[in-house]
């Protein structure tokens, strides 16, 4: 790629230099004007055009009309050189004045139809042609007041019959710092000459458009978008520049109104020129401010800027004369920015290869104009367009880069913030459940140990709330998981109507409580199990009636679960959650899918709540590519509903599957030997109590190192494993009792979210886990489970 690029820029000198000097004129050997007189009797026009240049008759001080008689011999001048060039009888010529000069032409006999191309001079003319008036330039006159200044470049077609012509040129200035004819006419067969001038102002307009719209769609860029002072330079140096193209060198834009002040349009000349490098050092120095140094930068657009002032105040004849002390300026700049180019390369700078590029090829155009101004080189108009083009198309890529690089910035620092956010978010909330585990833990102790009346009343609040809490540290770690992509769907063989029921009996007594009935519908065609992720299929079934529940104050709540369609191995259900609750305002139906939002904000005074719920549920869905609906009249009610397409399992569903919850009764862990293995003294003293409560003799280890030490063959039925302790965490413990073919049930105790541990559980040979905060029935099921 890095060698691509220097390849390029190679091609585009070498390319940009061959045409050159291909193009470099052939010398029109001996043609050129004596004595007043170019013969042209011996010479073919049909495929060359001729550069009336030479020695010609020259009257200073004198405006003659065809026909007008003079005595005075004329004085023979080079032809075109400005006045101040010439020396007349050891005088120099002053810029201002006037003066006519002639021209006899013999033409050959044989001679397609012929045409003389007349470019602008200093700063008027006329031009007869055998007599009579064929072409001007504003209007030439003896003085000041009578005498009106225009430049432009016009072709005339010449007489066919006339094998001599004559030639008679007025000229007039006194305006200009510079005075007389400095561009060279020619003539030529007329369609070729006539072509090529069309062609020429054809490449003027275009890049004139293209610049002028690319200069007002980087300044729309900048006004509505990216506010990145670079785009806003570079966007008002191309709208500048864009007037220069039609409006100096073959001035299009003067023949085209041909009413155009020539004291308006020198000074915009003039002005584009220096606010174009004002604009384009600004430019330069905002892409790469470390490497063009601020100071050069800030004392050329100071230059700029009070050449400005002089264009705006001055006659044209003052400020006209700055030109070349600004051209000495210019020069500089450009070497400055080329020298800054390399040094952006050299320091790896976004898109520096480009600009360097864009400056090579700027130097070469100006190198070429040059050139050709002092007649060294032909430069084909398309050469100097191509070259402009490269260099705004090139100059567009700096931007480009730099525009994409600063979004890719913005958009890594985006997602870094949102990892931070996560990973805080996910090490709070770890943090938080251990302690909360201690505080249920002990609640739970507490409301075992027959507490007086009053007292069970502040444990059970207690033990409510803190239950809550856990359930929104629970929806946090749960959400962010979510959000981070980092959740996996089981699929295994699951029973959706126990779920069902499942959920529905545990919130049964919030039901009763609100006095509202809560009934499961299930389809009876169901009678095979689904393959699915029962804890994802759990937690958005249980939101939504949880939602429903809590939304309702008097009326019903149901889920129903209907097959809309079963196959030999495919199960289409929908699953539906309707409630006769306080429903949703229309415009707020989609905001309640959002994270953290409720349907109003006075939602959470009354029925509490994050406003997580919905949001991970329609995410787990989402993920799974379905769709959650809503359907919600504010007043009546709400209906959330999917549908899922579900595997079907070979597995029979079993009526009495979810009836197998054991009812814990006190001493139902007589005779169970524990060892618990943990490092944090409050849940040693929560998991003692409620073990021993149960009947079981508990010892305690507080790291896994002195767990192996107690550990004997036929000690105890079970240990329980806190993961995370110092000297010896639970994982490392337990491999080595399995190294050393200890079979006995080890159970982990973990704050952690199973899915996030459980490989590393299995791998380590732990029998299962429980989390911690963990629920005593629970924890009782799973020890009776294992300790048989
Ligand atoms: P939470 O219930 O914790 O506030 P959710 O994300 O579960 O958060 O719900 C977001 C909001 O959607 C609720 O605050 C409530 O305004 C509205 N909402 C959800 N379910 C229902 C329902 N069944 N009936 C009426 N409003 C509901």
């Amino acid at each position: 790629m890095k060698h691509f690029r220097w390849i390029i820029l190679a091609a585009l000198i070498i390319g940009g230099c061959l045409p050159v000097c291909l193009a470099k004129d052939e010398p029109l050997m001996g043609i050129t004007a004596r004595k007043g007189i170019l013969d042209l009797r011996s010479v073919n026009l049909n495929d060359q055009f001729i550069p009336l240049s030479g020695e010609w008759q020259f009257y200073w001080h004198r405006l003659l009309k065809p026909g007008d008689t003079t005595s005075a011999w004329p004085d023979y001048v080079a032809f075109p050189a400005l006045w101040n060039k010439i020396k007349l009888h050891g005088q120099t010529l002053p810029a201002e004045g006037y003066a006519t000069y002639s021209l006899t032409i013999l033409l050959p006999n044989k001679r397609p139809q012929l045409a003389l191309l007349m470019p602008d001079v200093y700063c008027s003319y006329r031009l007869f042609l055998n007599g009579s008036l064929q072409l001007s330039n504003g209007r030439p006159d003896t003085t000041v007041e009578r005498a009106v200044p225009f430049w432009s470049t016009e072709t005339v077609t010449l007489p066919a019959t006339a094998d001599t012509l004559h030639l008679l040129l007025q000229v007039a200035n006194f305006w200009h710092s510079k005075g007389g004819p400095y561009k060279t006419p020619v003539i030529g067969k007329r369609t070729t000459l006539n072509l090529n001038l069309q062609r020429d102002k054809a490449f003027d307009l275009l890049l004139a458009g293209c610049l002028f719209m690319g200069g007002l769609f980087f300044f729309g860029f900048y006004a509505f978008g990216s506010r990145d002072k670079a785009i806003l330079y570079f966007s008002l140096f191309c709208i500048v520049y864009s007037y220069r193209m039609i409006g100096t060198s073959l001035y299009v834009l003067h023949s085209i109104f041909p009413d155009l002040s020539w004291f308006a349009t020198i000074r915009i000349e003039y002005l584009t020129l220096t606010l174009g490098v004002a604009l384009f050092s600004r430019y330069f120095h905002s892409v790469y401010p470390k490497d063009a140094n601020r100071i050069i930068v800030n004392l050329v657009v100071w230059i700029c800027l009070v050449y400005v002032f002089l264009i705006l105040v001055t006659p044209p004849r003052i400020f006209t004369k700055g030109i070349m002390p600004f051209l000495g300026v210019m020069f500089f700049y450009i070497g400055f920015a080329f020298y800054s180019c390399i040094r952006a390369v050299k320091y790896k700078r976004v898109g520096a290869v480009f600009a360097l590029m864009s400056c090579g090829v700027m130097l070469l155009v100006f190198l070429i104009i040059n050139l050709h101004y002092f007649q060294l080189v032909s430069a084909e108009k398309w050469i100097v367009f191509a070259g402009y083009v490269l260099f705004f198309f090139l100059q567009s890529l700096v931007l480009s880069h730099r525009f994409a690089f600063t979004l890719k910035k913005a958009a890594d620092e985006a997602q870094q913030g949102l990892r931070t956010k996560t990973e805080f978010l996910s090490t709070m909330s770890h943090e938080i459940r251990t302690p909360l585990n201690v505080v249920i833990g002990m609640a739970h102790l507490l409301l075992r140990n027959t507490p007086r009346k009053d007292q069970e009343k502040n444990l059970n609040v207690l033990l409510f709330s803190a239950n809550n809490l856990l359930a929104i540290v629970n929806d946090i770690l749960d959400y962010n998981k979510i959000e981070a992509g980092k959740i996996n769907f089981e699929m295994i063989p699951m029973d959706i109507g126990s779920v069902a029921q499942h959920i529905t009996g545990g919130l049964s007594s919030k039901a009763v409580e609100k006095k509202i009935t809560l009934n499961t519908e299930i389809d009876d065609r169901l009678t095979r199990k689904v393959i699915g992720d029962p804890t994802r299929t759990s937690q958005v079934i249980y939101n939504l009636v949880h939602n429903a529940i809590k939304f309702t104050e008097q009326g019903s709540v149901l889920l129903s679960i209907q097959a809309e369609k079963i196959t030999e191995d495919k199960a289409t259900l929908t699953i539906q959650v309707s409630d006769t609750g306080i429903g949703i305002e229309p415009e707020k139906q989609q905001l309640i899918f959002e994270r953290f939002t409720q349907a109003d904000s006075s939602t959470s005074r009354s029925y509490g709540g994050t406003g997580l719920g919905l949001a991970i549920t329609k995410r787990i869905l989402e993920l799974q590519g379905i769709v959650l609906h809503l359907r919600s009249e504010p007043g009546k009610g709400s209906v959330f509903y999917f549908t899922q397409t579900f595997a079907l399992s070979n597995e029979q569903v079993s009526p009495d599957e979810f009836i197998n919850k054991i009812t814990v009764s006190e001493k139902q862990l007589q005779g169970v030997s524990i060892l618990v293995v943990e490092d944090n003294p409050f849940n040693i003293m929560v998991a003692q109590s409620l073990l021993e409560r149960g009947g079981a003799v508990v010892e305690v280890a507080t790291n896994g190192a002195e767990a192996l030490e107690k550990i004997q063959p036929g000690k105890y039925h079970l240990v329980l494993m806190d993961l995370n302790m110092p000297v010896m965490d639970g994982f490392e413990a337990t491999r080595k009792l399995r190294t050393r073919g200890v079979t006995l049930p080890v159970i982990a105790l973990t704050a952690s979210l199973p899915a996030e541990v459980e490989k590393d559980v299995q791998s380590a040979g732990l029998t299962d886990i429980v989390v911690k905060p963990f629920n005593p029935d629970e924890l009782f099921r799973v020890i009776l489970k294992y300790a048989k």
